[in-house]
């Protein structure tokens, strides 16, 4: 049989590579550090942990990090057994021992029979031609390799900057300070969600963002020359304290319905999944710490409640526009005998990626034994993440984003949020185990 090869030995490479050998099937690992390295990256161990060493929470009843955790458990992911085998003391968060774990996961997989390991950069993608192949080369993408996925994709459909605006769960606005309404009733008239200000909150709200403590950028990022289009909010506001009131604030061709009026400024949020439970600030990219973005934000009229379930911030990352670029299964629609996985595919996070590459490499495999690769159910974490990036989110305003239960379908009866919460989780880890089960029984 002819090997499926995956190039990067990363998160979402790793795991690949050992589902298909798992499988039966032989394959070849194609990772360039040992040759060159990346600006983020220390050793040329596998599964190397970039930044922090935290998997984030692992509880499986409350959360969908957690869920997504146990899900991965239970198909027999390698990062997570190693994870766990690394595991060092960090409350209810997955948090490990960076150098034990990537030596457990290099080990497993160096020592297993139909892995081979090639030490090499990969600057093409592979032809037509040339088997099945998965591309798992993260947010660092040799710069080669990523030219040669645009000349195959059209210039704007990678990036090279995340340019993340903050994510709120609908439950959470207070409708009865925002309102529904289109800029001069665009659209269908009521396809954003508006929260107004006075003066006086404007103001505030100018001062908060210019004192808020910020992150900085990081050498290699601020020389990286993307950077322009996606301009955060605080530099807008240092500017000119009346920037934003003309960009993204604008309060123009909208009216506040509880006066009668139009408003000093205007935030906006637009629907970002098509199941409409996730709404994203529009135009609100920044660098203001986490913290400090709960706590500004929060003081905006209609947001004093809100939840939010992403976080915005600036970073380098290489994605690709995955929703228009990929298939149900993540073959590249171009070229459909290779896949991509990991951060690079628009998900968001050490466990995402991991996740993604699992079931790349299941689909491939299944493809290699002339099986029908099969999707996990739109209820489980796995499916819910990959319904995101293959489909359902909006392709135009696509950004990475982490597993979260905004993407998973809504409970079929109403909850409290404590009980919502335990509802996905239990939901998800059956059908999860359902799927599993039919899975073994056609095998
Ligand atoms: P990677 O783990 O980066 O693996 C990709 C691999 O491909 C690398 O080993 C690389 O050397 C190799 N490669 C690249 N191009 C080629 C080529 N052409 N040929 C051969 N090999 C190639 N997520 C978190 O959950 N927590 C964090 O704290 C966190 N911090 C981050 C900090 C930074 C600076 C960055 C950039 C990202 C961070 N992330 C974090 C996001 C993300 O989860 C990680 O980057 C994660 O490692 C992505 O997994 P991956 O498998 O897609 O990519």
């Amino acid at each position: 049989t002819n090997p499926i090869h995956i190039v990067g030995g990363g998160m979402a490479g790793s795991e690949a590579a050992w589902q298909v050998a798992s499988a039966g099937l032989p394959v070849v690992l194609h990772e360039m550090r040992g040759v060159t390295g990346t600006d983020a990256h220390k050793t040329d161990g596998l599964a190397e942990l970039v930044c922090s060493n935290s998997f984030r929470s692992d509880d499986a009843t409350a959360n969908a990090v957690g869920v997504l955790h146990e899900e991965m458990r239970r198909l027999g992911s390698l990062i997570m057994r190693c994870a766990d085998e690394a595991r060092v003391p960090a409350g209810s968060a997955l948090a490990v021992d960076r150098d034990i774990f990537s030596q457990k996961v290099g080990n497993t997989l160096e020592n297993h029979p139909l892995v081979t390991i090639r030490r090499e950069i990969i600057e093409r993608l592979p032809g037509p031609h040339d088997g099945q192949w998965i591309i798992a080369t993260g947010p660092l993408t040799h710069g080669s390799l990523a030219s040669d996925i645009v000349a195959l994709t059209g210039e704007d459909q990678l990036a090279f900057f995340d340019a993340l605006a903050p994510i709120v769960h609908r439950e959470s606005i207070n409708m009865d300070v925002a309102w529904l309404q289109s800029r001069w009733d665009k659209g269908d008239g009521r396809d954003y969600i508006n929260c107004p200000l006075t003066e006086a909150q404007y103001e505030a709200f100018i001062d908060a963002l210019l004192e808020g403590d910020k992150t900085e950028f990081k050498e290699w990022e601020a020389s990286t020359p993307y950077f322009e289009g996606c301009m955060p909010i605080e530099i807008m506001a240092a500017r000119g304290r009346e920037t934003l009131r003309f960009g993204p604030m604008k309060p123009v061709g909208l009216t506040n319905p509880a006066t009668g009026k139009r408003a000093h400024a205007v935030i906006q949020l637009r629907q970002d999944n098509a199941l409409g439970t996730l709404w994203n600030i529009v135009g609100f990219q920044t660098k203001l710490k986490h913290g400090e973005q709960v706590r500004v934000f929060r003081t905006i009229p209609g947001l004093e409640e809100a939840e939010f379930a992403r976080l915005g911030g600036l970073h380098r990352n290489t994605f690709i526009k995955s929703p228009v670029l990929l298939d149900e299964t993540l073959r590249l629609k171009a070229r459909p005998n290779i896949r991509f996985a990991g951060q690079i595919t628009g998900c968001e996070g050490y466990i995402e990626s991991a996740a993604v590459g699992l079931m790349a490499a299941r689909y491939a495999a299944a493809e290699a034994q002339g099986l029908m690769p099969a999707i996990p159910p739109r209820t489980t974490a796995h499916g819910a993440l990959l319904a995101h990036i293959t489909g359902e989110a909006d392709a135009d305003t696509f950004q990475p984003m982490n597993v979260n239960f905004g993407l998973f379908p809504p409970l079929a009866h109403k909850h409290h949020k404590k009980e919502r919460k335990a509802g996905y989780a239990a939901r998800a880890l059956a059908d999860m185990d359902a799927w599993i089960g039919t899975r073994e029984a056609a095998a």
